[in-house]
């Protein structure tokens, strides 16, 4: 493996300031407005607010309930409107009940396929940005644009996780580094060659994006990573259908 470069004062900022997003606002510009971004940055970004700017939110009293979503409604003690919102987000259903399990058509697995009630007006649900990785990249080339600066993003979105209570940060979309970085080849201090192991830094950036974000009402949708150094690796975050052991056996056993 390269040498990676060296991780010195690792600083991280939550973007405070930013005002209510609605759809046309321009996310790039008002970061930039707030904060100078430098060369090599990360810049995280709430799925929340990249997703009201470009308008992927719905009224509920638009949303028209299916026998399906009526029947997972009351079984899971839902707005069948909500549960419609979630299956029109979702490729494949994993799990139905006590909460719907839903697999995304860019490979994200996630609860209730990741739609929100929360941080917008009542009556309204926000949808996970249908290709993050797009929306990454264009982010990415509009702060190119506004700062002149090659910063990194990541989109983010609070996510439930199995074995273990409580929610974390997980990258949705990325552009400007790899998801992963790999250690197979790599030895340890003792000599021995590793076989397995692949660290899936954008998950842990936006983990702890996420802690500076927080949930509720702190109005920090986007935070900055300085000098996080460089790391090589690849970009297959997402388990392709046959590796995902676990999808395997839930999704056999939740519909037996
Ligand atoms: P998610 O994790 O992407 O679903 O987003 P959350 O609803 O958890 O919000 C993450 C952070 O962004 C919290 O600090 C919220 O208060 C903040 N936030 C959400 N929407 C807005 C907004 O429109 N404007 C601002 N300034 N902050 C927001
Ligand atoms: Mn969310
Ligand atoms: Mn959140």
């Amino acid at each position: 493996m390269e040498p990676i470069l060296v991780m010195e004062q690792i600083q991280v900022m939550g973007v405070r300031g930013l005002p209510l997003i609605h759809a046309g606002d321009n996310i790039a510009a008002l970061v930039c407005e707030k904060m100078s971004l430098q060369e090599g940055d990360i810049l995280c970004v709430a799925s929340t607010i990249y997703s009201k700017a470009k308008g992927y939110t719905k009224k509920l009293s638009a949303i028209t309930a299916t026998e399906r979503a009526e029947r997972l409604g009351k079984l899971n003690g839902e707005d069948p409107r909500f549960v419609q919102a979630v299956l029109d987000a979702s490729d494949d259903i994993i799990m139905e009940h006590p909460f719907i399990l839903s697999e995304l058509a860019f490979g994200h697995i996630g609860v209730r396929a990741g739609v929100d009630q929360s941080n917008i007006e009542d009556g309204m649900v926000i949808f996970l940005p249908p290709d993050p990785m797009k929306s990454a990249a264009e982010l990415r080339d509009e702060i190119k644009k506004v700062s002149g600066n090659d910063v990194g993003v990541i989109i983010t979105d609070t996510c439930g996780r199995s074995f273990r209570r409580g929610q974390t940060g997980n990258a949705i979309g990325w552009s400007g580094f790899p998801a992963i970085r790999d250690f197979r080849g790599d030895t340890d201090l003792f000599g021995h060659v590793l076989k397995i192991t692949e660290e899936a830094v954008v998950d842990e950036i936006a983990g702890f994006s996420n802690f500076v974000m927080g949930e509720s009402n702190n109005g920090i949708p986007a935070v900055i990573f300085r000098n996080c150094g460089r790391w090589s690796g690849h970009d297959n975050l997402y388990f392709s259908k046959d590796e995902d052991i676990t999808k395997r056996v839930l999704k056999k056993t939740a519909f037996e």
